[in-house]
């Protein structure tokens, strides 16, 4: 009897499309590609990965407006480039949609009727900053003005960046609107509100039953302890967004339809696959896991607004929600008059996708930590470790095979623990990437790596075969080298895809999947060396920050 196919959802946090990713988009995406191949390399499963862009709201309609093209255009280029940044970094995504669909238009329509039938939806007035020239309302971030509290000047209308007070616009002393300049006036809007304070109970529970990471539990405690408040789902025309059905002039907030645009990325998908069903993956009773990847700062909208959306409107919840932190460069935030800010096409314009991608993972763990990407230590990282301790010993021994051997590796191994020593430690490197672990991954994967170098410096094939150029000896101590390096090939695949293929290539395999690690390659004819790497030139990363200099944001 065939084993049943283990189906599982993954999605990455949606990128706001008025703008290139950077690399500080690339921790999260490079964390769940990482993750979902690791899973996907398991017998009989079958893992969606999907993602797509984040459409609405203010920014976008104002930056549409500075280029004079529609938001429509604008988000249409933003979520091709987006597609193609991420697909260049070697993420696997099965759909990359936007929020700003017909599909997500009707689901947030489904989600929004279901919540008023329950009243959950209330509707108030509330006196909000407007801008008189401009004829809108006015977001917090496009108020500026004087501190109420320290009198700093320039500081946004919800906080103080000089000394952190944080306050309603309507309380800066001589604000301004940083769209027209003048000064907005007070106006009454009629808007609606999530009553998110009817899920308090079922959140309480929900977010302590094991979906999320310890410190996102105390996070929240924290927030259970203030007492959840509505929430204002609503904004004025004019906005981009989708309309609150009933009304001329009124949308949703970009918050209320956004992760409802993973739902809309699974029905799109769906036109091209037609044998998912929405149901199985979506319905309240779904069997099928459910894990977002997302950055720390929605933590909030995703593990509050998020389940106590899709609750009360009927749908499954997630299975786990996980955080990461964010991506500082040589210890700073990103930065652009340093060079800091690093878009991602700037990225591979100089470097290797797979460096990125290896760096990273040597960080990455399953707790919400910053990380930080130091130019000296990630060039030391891939040239001394990846290069120097792991590609070398591929390039060493076929070489070997290639020019004494005819590309023939021996019929037996010589004799040594050292394969089932490497061999054995497959499940739990597997456990590693799949409990996000990837730090503790990459450490033991290293760990083997060096035993494997001992090995061939202790044989030194390359001595034995000056006195013995047929040696048998040498074929199998190349061939064992070369069994070793295809397990850490194996071992890494997650993190490095593309090297997996060339060495799949050369070694004449097909693709490494988990299993494989309890059989061996012998009596096999290997196919021609391909190189699978370079070291990092200091040059290249020097490249990389002037450009970055002068690149546009
Ligand atoms: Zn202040």
């Amino acid at each position: 009897m065939a084993d049943k196919i283990k189906k599982t959802l993954v999605t990455y946090a949606l990128p706001y499309a008025n703008g290139s990713l950077h690399l500080g988009h690339m921790v999260g995406f490079i964390q769940t590609d990482i993750w979902v191949r690791a899973y996907k390399m398991q017998p009989n499963v079958e893992c969606l990965f999907l993602c797509g862009c984040d459409g609405h709201g203010t920014p976008i309609m104002i930056q549409a407006e500075k280029l004079q093209i529609t938001p429509e255009e604008m988000i249409a280029a933003v979520q091709k480039e987006q597609n193609l940044d991420i697909g260049d970094f070697l993420v696997e995504i099965d759909n990359y949609h936007t929020t700003h669909s017909a599909e997500n238009q009707e689901l947030v329509t489904t989600v929004f009727t279901a919540h008023a039938n329950k009243g959950n939806i209330s509707k108030h007035t509330i006196k909000q900053a407007f801008d008189p020239l401009k004829n809108m309302f006015l977001p917090d971030r496009y108020i500026k003005g004087e501190c109420p509290r320290c009198q700093a000047k320039d500081q946004y209308g919800d906080n103080c960046e000089t000394c952190g007070a944080t306050y309603s616009p309507l309380e800066l002393k001589n604000p301004y609107s940083t769209l027209s300049g003048v000064a907005p006036i007070e106006k009454d809007s009629l808007h609606y509100f999530f009553k998110l304070q009817n899920y308090s109970t079922f959140l309480q529970t929900w977010t302590r039953q094991g979906s999320l990471q310890t410190q996102v539990t105390n996070k929240l405690d924290e927030w259970f302890t203030m007492g959840l408040k509505e929430w204002d789902i609503s904004r004025d025309a004019p906005y981009f967004g989708f309309k609150i059905p009933g009304e001329d002039s009124k949308y949703f907030y970009v918050w209320l339809d956004a992760p409802i645009g993973y739902m809309a990325s699974f029905v799109n998908l769906k036109e091209n696959l037609k044998n998912l069903n929405f149901d199985e993956y979506w319905g309240k009773n779904s069997e099928i896991p459910l894990y977002h990847f997302i950055g720390k700062d929605i933590m909030y909208f995703h593990t509050l607004f998020w389940p106590a959306l899709l609750a009360g409107a009927d749908f499954r919840l997630p299975t786990a929600i996980f955080c990461h932190g964010f991506l500082t460069i040589d210890g700073q935030k990103m930065s652009k008059s340093r060079g800091t800010f690093i878009k991602a096409r700037t990225y591979l314009e100089h470097l290797s996708p797979e460096y990125l991608r290896y760096y990273l993972a040597t960080k990455l763990n399953d707790r919400i930590e910053d990380l930080d990407l130091n130019f000296d230590d990630f060039t030391q990282r891939v040239n001394s470790d990846l290069i120097g301790k792991f590609v070398n010993i591929a390039s060493r021994s076929a070489s070997f095979i290639h020019k004494y051997f005819n590309g023939e590796l021996s019929a037996q191994l010589p004799e040594s623990t050292l394969l089932q020593e490497v061999a054995a430690k497959a499940s739990t490197i597997q456990e590693k990437y799949l409990s996000r672990e990837f730090n503790q991954a990459m450490r033991q994967i290293f760990i083997l790596a060096d035993l494997v170098n001992q090995y061939v410096d202790t044989k030194k094939p390359w001595t034995l075969i000056k006195d013995n150029p047929e040696s048998l000896e040498v074929q199998q101590i190349c061939t064992l080298a070369l069994n070793l390096f295809r397990l850490l090939m194996l071992y890494l695949k997650p993190v490095l895809p593309s090297m997996a293929k060339k060495a799949e290539a050369f070694l004449n395999i097909p693709p490494l999947q988990w299993n494989d690690a309890t059989t061996t390659l012998v009596a096999h004819t290997i196919a021609p060396f391909q190189p699978l790497a370079t070291r990092i030139d200091k040059e290249c990363i020097k490249a990389l920050q002037e450009a970055s200099r002068h690149a546009t944001v």
